[in-house]
């Protein structure tokens, strides 16, 4: 890149000029350096922070770094023909992406332009990508369940609307699988679903695509994606387009969102990319300084609203990468410390064929549990402790018949609740379906019923008691509860059906 010594002078005559003046002399600037993404711009003083640029080439920019003397922009289009000297003006807008009921179904990039190939989306709503989170005044507890239908996790790790609940574990641990189950699940529960994919495989997400749609979910969710061929200033901005278009939904729609963030960790990775090359001072991991307000601006989005804002809601469940099992890297623990929770996948468990491969002991979630159903309640609460025990008891499995006749008994058990909560992708069950298998799985009447044989056991019971008593699981789903007059009932049937089941 060599000097144009007639551009300097044109800068060094600009300035002499409009020396003095007041400030709205410069509404363009021109092109110092550009080049991997990125431009340095000089002129534009009035330029505000996120605020939209246009080269005269049409392809647009977002300032992001404002200099004493130049500014410093993110391209998200095509760099060909902008070079030094380019002119480029401000648009007086910040950043913003077309929301509302015409982006559901489809599949967009994070400036919101179809890429799905189903026609233009038509919607004359816009709303800024960066936007303040709500206040505390502004939010309401959260109270009402965002169910997964993942077993393991509705009962022990209960995810609340409004709240921001983090899944992680390494690659291939099944993180993705865990969200697009939560999103096939929210059918019918009134839940528009936004997913948001960063930096993955454009093969990955397509087949995401033809699951959601084979399970009738596309039509309440919008795509957000940005693959890993694409800029990372594209990556950098599409968790924020994509929890715009949930706001959206949230402030002026009063409704109940959730937002899929796959993955924070590319995200990151993005945002340090373009931090580097914008010459900012890297920190830890090369990571600048400001990597911590990067996702906590975007997951205190989330939020349950009071009802004086009409108590709609957002809730966020990022998912986070981790290398060999380390939780203690720096942008896990960053993410671990902005969210209500967190979801520990382990790549032993999955490879031990305990899937989803959730580590239940290290999982929480911290205000989920106000949100849990009394029915679910009641069947969870001695779920996590005997999984407990048995973990504890477990060493001396091997000891087989020297064992006291409690401790074979607790293991017995532990083994046939761990295969319990097996669950098979795209197969989520509803509550009542839940209370009823945990309850039976918490009692004896699994003990002899072989450890292989348990999944089985368990779907054919539940069809089994839909047939003889099915107000039982009808009661749960419309009340909630789960009395001592259900027990008893699940009890005799499931006592009825063992023994008649074969193996
Ligand atoms: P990546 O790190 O590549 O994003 P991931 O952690 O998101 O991976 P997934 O893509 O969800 O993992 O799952 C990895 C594989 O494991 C997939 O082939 C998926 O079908 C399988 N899998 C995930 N969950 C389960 C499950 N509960 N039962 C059986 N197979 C599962
Ligand atoms: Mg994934």
């Amino acid at each position: 890149m060599g000097i144009r010594p007639e551009e300097i002078s044109s800068i060094i005559r600009m300035r002499i000029e409009r020396y003095g003046l007041p400030a709205d002399w410069s509404e363009s600037g021109s092109v110092i350096s550009a080049g991997d993404g990125i431009a340095r711009i000089y002129g534009l003083s009035q330029c505000i922070a996120g605020e939209l640029l246009r080269f005269e080439n049409g392809t647009l920019a977002m300032a992001i770094n404002l200099e004493e003397d130049n500014i410093g922009c993110i391209l998200l289009g095509d760099e060909t023909g902008i070079a030094e000297g380019s002119r480029v003006g401000r648009t007086g807008q910040t950043v913003s992406v077309p929301v509302g009921e015409a982006l559901l179904g489809r599949v967009v990039d994070p400036l919101g332009r179809p890429i799905d190939g189903l026609g233009e989306i038509k919607t004359d709503r816009t709303r800024p990508v960066e936007w303040p989170a709500p206040s505390v005044n502004d939010r309401q507890a959260v109270n009402v369940p965002l169910r997964t239908g993942i077993m393991a996790i509705d009962a022990m790790v209960p995810i609340g609307r409004g709240q921001r609940e983090l899944i992680i574990g390494d690659r291939q641990t099944g993180k993705t699988s865990v969200a697009v189950d939560t999103i096939i699940n929210q059918k019918g529960q009134g839940v528009i679903c936004v997913y948001v994919a960063i930096g993955q495989k454009a093969s990955t997400v397509s087949a995401l695509r033809e699951t959601l749609e084979r399970f009738g979910a596309m039509e309440y969710t919008i795509l957000v994606v940005s693959t890993a061929a694409d800029a990372p200033s594209l990556q950098y901005i599409a968790p924020y387009a994509g929890c715009a278009m949930a706001e959206e939904f949230m402030y002026g729609d009063k409704k109940d969102v959730l937002i899929v963030y796959d993955d924070l960790s590319k995200h990151a990775v993005a945002y340090r990319a373009i931090s580097l090359l914008l010459r900012r001072p890297p920190g830890r991991e090369a990571y600048p300084g400001d990597i911590f307000y990067l996702h906590s601006r975007l997951l205190e989005r989330a939020a349950r609203l009071s009802d004086a804002l009409g108590g709609g809601s957002i809730t966020a469940l990022p998912i986070a990468e981790t290398q060999a099992g380390d939780f203690s890297a720096y942008v896990p623990t960053n993410v671990v410390s902005i969210t209500d929770g967190q979801i520990y996948l382990q790549s032993d468990l999955f490879f031990a064929g305990q899937r989803p491969a959730i580590n239940v002991g290290i999982s929480v979630s911290r205000v989920g549990g106000s949100a849990q159903t009394k029915a679910m309640k009641r069947v969870a609460g001695s779920l996590r402790i005997n999984l407990a025990q048995y973990r504890d008891l477990e060493v001396f499995a091997q000891f087989g018949s020297d064992l006291d006749k409690a401790t074979r008994d607790k293991l017995l058990q532990g083994e046939r609740l761990v295969e319990t909560l097996k669950q098979p992708v795209y197969s989520p069950l509803p509550l009542e379906d839940q209370v009823v298998t945990l309850f039976v799985a918490s009692g004896r009447t699994l003990m002899d019923v072989p450890v292989a044989q348990v999944g089985r056991f368990n779907e054919e019971f539940r069809h089994y008691l839909r047939r003889v008593r099915p107000e039982i699981p009808e009661g749960i789903r419309a009340t909630g509860q789960f009395s001592p007059a259900d027990e008893e009932g699940v009890t005799v049937a499931a006592r009825d059906f063992r023994a008649n089941w074969r193996e």
